[in-house]
C-alpha cells in the first residue's frame, strides 16, 4: 500500500469537527461533552448543522455561539437557502456577523420531505453558489462550501458536479467538505479532476465513523455514496454489541485516514453525530494529541 504505519504517523494534521443542534436538554449535555473532549485536540474549527427546511436556526444559533464563546474554538455555523428569502438568509448571517461568528458553511439544503425535486424559495437563492455571492455582499465571511466525491444526486453528471464546485469558489468559498465515503480512491479521482478544472482551494474528506450500519446505510441511499461490499459483513452480527461495533468502526475509519493521509491529506473533517470517542479515537491513531502533551 505504501501508507505508513499507525505508529509512524506524526499527527501533522489539522482537524475539524461537525455536531447537530440538540433538542432536548439531555442531547444538548452530550453534545457539550463531546465539544469539551474534543476541543483540546486543538480544532481548526467546529461547525453545527442547519436543520432541513432552516428549522434549527435558533438552536443553530445558540450553539454555535456558545462553542465559540464558552468552549474558545473557532465556529463556524451551516446555512442553507431553502425555504427562505433572501433578506431573511442575510438577516440571519448578519446576526451571525454581529456575534462575532467569521465562517459559515454555505449550502443550498435538501427540498422538504415528499416535494419532487428541488425549487429555490421565490425570492430566494438560488443554489449555493448564489448564496455564497449573497453573504459575501453582507460580510466578509470564510466560507465552506459540501462537494461530492461520488457526484450528487441532482447533478446530471460529474463533471457538471465539478462545474458547480467551481461555481462555489468562484464566488468566493475557501474550502469545500466532502459528503462522506468509504473508498480513498473515490476522492483521490475527485481531487484530480478538481484539480483539472482548475479548483485550487482546499477539499477536505468528510470521515463518517459508523455508529450505526444500518443508519449509515439509509444516509448513504439518500446521498448516494457506496457502502463497499465487505462494509456490512464487517458489521454483521454487532447490532447488539455496542462495544464491538465501536472498535470495528474506529478501525474502518482510522484506515480510510490513513491511506488518505498516505495521498497526501493532512485535513480532515469529523461527522461526529455529536459524540465524541469515535473521532477522539481517530484523531489519537493518526497520531493528534491533546495540545501541550508530547506524542
Ligand atoms: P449546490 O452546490 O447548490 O448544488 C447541488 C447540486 O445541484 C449539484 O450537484 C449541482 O451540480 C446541482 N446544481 C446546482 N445548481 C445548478 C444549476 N443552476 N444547474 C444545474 N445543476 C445545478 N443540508 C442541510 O440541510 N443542512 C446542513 O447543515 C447541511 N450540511 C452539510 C454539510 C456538508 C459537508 C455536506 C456535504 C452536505 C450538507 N448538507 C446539509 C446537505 C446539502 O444541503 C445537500 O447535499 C443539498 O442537496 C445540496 O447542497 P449544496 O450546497 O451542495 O448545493
Amino acid at each position: 500500500l505504501g501508507a505508513p504505519l499507525f505508529s509512524d504517523l506524526p499527527g501533522d494534521i489539522a482537524v475539524s469537527f461537525e455536531f447537530f443542534p440538540p433538542k432536548s436538554d439531555r442531547m444538548a449535555e452530550t453534545l457539550w461533552n463531546s465539544v469539551a473532549t474534543l476541543a483540546p485536540l486543538a480544532p481548526r474549527f467546529v461547525s453545527v448543522t442547519y436543520g432541513a427546511g432552516g428549522s434549527t436556526r435558533t438552536r443553530t444559533h445558540e450553539q454555535v455561539v456558545r462553542i465559540q464563546n464558552e468552549a474558545g474554538i473557532p465556529a463556524a455555523a451551516h446555512l442553507t437557502c431553502v425555504n427562505a428569502t433572501r433578506e431573511e438568509v442575510d438577516a440571519v448571517a448578519r446576526h451571525y456577523w454581529e456575534e462575532g461568528i467569521r465562517h459559515i458553511v454555505a449550502l443550498r439544503g435538501d427540498p422538504p420531505e415528499g416535494a419532487s425535486g428541488y425549487a429555490p424559495h421565490p425570492g430566494g437563492y438560488e443554489n449555493a453558489a448564489d448564496l455564497i455571492a449573497g453573504l459575501k455582499r453582507v460580510a466578509d465571511f470564510e466560507i465552506s462550501v459540501a462537494a461530492y466525491p461520488e457526484v450528487h444526486p441532482d447533478s446530471p453528471d460529474a463533471q457538471a458536479d465539478i462545474d458547480n464546485l467551481k461555481a462555489k469558489f468562484d464566488a468566493g468559498a475557501t474550502r469545500a467538505i466532502t459528503q462522506f465515503f468509504f473508498d480513498p480512491e473515490c476522492f483521490f479521482r475527485f481531487r484530480d479532476k478538481a484539480a483539472a478544472a482548475g479548483i485550487e482551494g482546499e477539499i477536505v474528506p468528510g470521515i463518517m465513523p459508523v455508529m450505526s450500519f444500518a443508519a449509515v446505510q439509509r444516509m448513504s441511499d439518500l446521498c448516494g455514496t457506496a457502502i463497499p461490499s465487505w462494509m456490512e459483513g464487517l458489521f454483521e452480527g454487532l447490532d447488539e454489541r455496542p462495544a464491538a461495533r465501536q472498535l470495528v468502526s474506529a478501525t474502518i475509519a482510522a484506515e480510510l485516514c490513513r491511506r488518505l493521509y498516505a495521498g497526501g491529506v493532512r485535513e480532515f473533517h469529523f461527522y461526529t453525530l455529536n459524540r465524541a470517542e469515535l473521532s477522539y479515537a481517530i484523531c489519537h491513531m493518526l497520531g493528534k494529541r491533546p495540545t501541550g502533551t508530547a506524542k
